[in-house]
């Protein structure tokens, strides 16, 4: 594709647009009566039109049926977990059976590692990546705390070479390599939130797996961002958010995979709850816990139905569109930006795209590192309605995202900066 630096050229991309009228089912904010420009989807996803309409149908059922809604409401809330199932396998690249909607992010996180690091005297250490978000970082370093373990022995961080900003795949499948049978798990992100890298799932994995590790992901930036195909590449287990790409909802119901081939292992350690238990005999309440098979079988509660009403609104949209052409249209808008601010700055004096430059090594993200003023450019940004993130020291994080952005939207972003450096 040539790219052209015009405003009529961004213009006729969204005429020719498979999805601009996707665009239309989201409530965009506005900034002086005027619709905003809203880069913050991978922080949060900005909310469907039908949205209300789910989570109104479930307080009418509320309403109307009480404790009767279980089994009688228009989604029983009985089976709630499983309306979700086919659009999230879809969306991860999964069966089924290997995946679910509970609690949050970092719980999951925390219930995977329960079961999926096992530490021995031999085998302990985790690697991650350096930099890694902070509540993955507290979350590994008390896992280890709690096994008895010290962090600086038993954590691994892969960095960046001197002068570089991302990782290399050869130098973390090195890394893995070098403490081989040492190594208990790999837990790495999908895609990198500060630098937006999208991680070579399939040959880590299959390194972790070559030196007897577990191999797991965060997958908060990479769900509904990225195309996974989390099942055949043995992916032992992930976990995300919704409230991101997914467009779920401040604090929304997170998700995760286990691999079919743990699906009825039942000498993986897990904390368990009621949910979890075979449905058939779960109101039963007797002693003596019976996982149901896959994913099922780590739930620990109820589901949260106007949260799961959220969540189902968005993931419909998912299902109508599919990520091969989701992705499609992300690739080509985050080339696009990638182009403009090429054009703005092509020596790379004022600012430095630290996001690979390779779109198969990236998400819809791209991150600028401000070489000055980049928190005072960013704050004018925000006063003009463009709305991007700050990352600290000097990142600016800008996300076009492929279901409600549109190439108008990456003009107007770039011609802005380029007018305030
Ligand atoms: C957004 C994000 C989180 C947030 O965790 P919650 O439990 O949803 O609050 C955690 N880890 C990563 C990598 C994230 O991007």
């Amino acid at each position: 594709m040539i790219f052209e630096n015009s405003i009529a050229f961004a213009k006729k991309m969204d005429r020719n647009d498979p999805l601009s009228s996707y665009r239309k089912k989201f409530l965009i904010p506005k900034h002086n009566g005027k619709p905003s420009v809203y880069f913050v989807g991978n922080s949060l996803g900005l909310q469907p039109k039908d949205t209300k309409k789910l989570v109104n149908e479930e307080l009418e059922d509320w309403g109307n049926l009480a404790v009767e809604g279980h089994f009688e409401g228009r989604r029983p809330w009985m089976h709630y977990h499983k309306f979700s199932k086919k659009a999230l396998a879809k969306i991860v690249g999964a069966k089924p059976v290997e995946v679910v909607a509970m609690n949050q992010l970092t719980v999951n996180l925390h219930l995977m590692m329960v079961s999926f690091y096992r530490p021995s005297k031999t085998r302990f250490k985790i690697i991650i990546e350096a930099g890694a978000f902070s509540s993955d970082q507290y979350a590994v370093e008390s896992q280890l705390k709690f096994h008895q373990l010290n962090p600086d022995a038993a954590l691994i961080e892969v960095k960046p070479r001197l002068g570089e900003h991302t990782l290399q795949t050869e130098d973390i499948l090195q890394s893995i390599k070098d403490h081989g049978d040492q190594l208990a798990l790999v837990l790495l992100s999908g895609v990198q939130y500060y630098t937006g890298q999208f991680f070579d799932v399939k040959k880590i994995t299959e390194v972790g797996h070559k030196v007897g590790a577990v191999v797991g992901f965060d997958l908060a930036h990479a769900a509904g961002n990225v195309p996974l195909q989390l099942h055949k590449h043995n992916v032992d287990f992930a976990v995300w958010c919704s409230y991101k790409y997914l467009n779920s909802g401040p604090g929304g119901i997170a998700g995760v995979f286990i691999h079919e081939k743990h699906k009825n292992n039942s000498n993986l350690p897990r904390f368990a709850g009621w949910w979890g238990h075979q449905e058939n005999v779960r109101f039963q309440m007797k002693k003596g816990f019976i996982p149901m098979e896959g994913a099922d079988g780590w739930q620990l509660s109820n589901v949260p139905v106007l949260a799961g009403a959220a969540h189902l609104a968005s993931l419909k949209l998912f299902e109508e569109v599919g990520m091969t052409m989701l992705r499609k249209k992300s690739v080509s808008l985050t080339s696009y930006l990638y182009f403009l601010l090429n054009e703005i700055d092509s020596s790379g004096t004022k600012f430095e795209i630290i996001t690979p430059p390779d779109a198969n090594d990236r998400g819809c993200q791209l991150s600028i590192l401000m070489k000055k003023n980049g928190k005072r450019v960013f704050n004018t940004l925000v006063k003009k309605g463009i709305f991007t993130d700050w990352r600290e020291p000097d990142v600016i994080r800008a996300a076009p995202v492929p279901m409600y952005n549109s190439y108008e939207d990456v003009y107007k972003f770039a011609n802005t900066l380029s007018s305030l450096i």
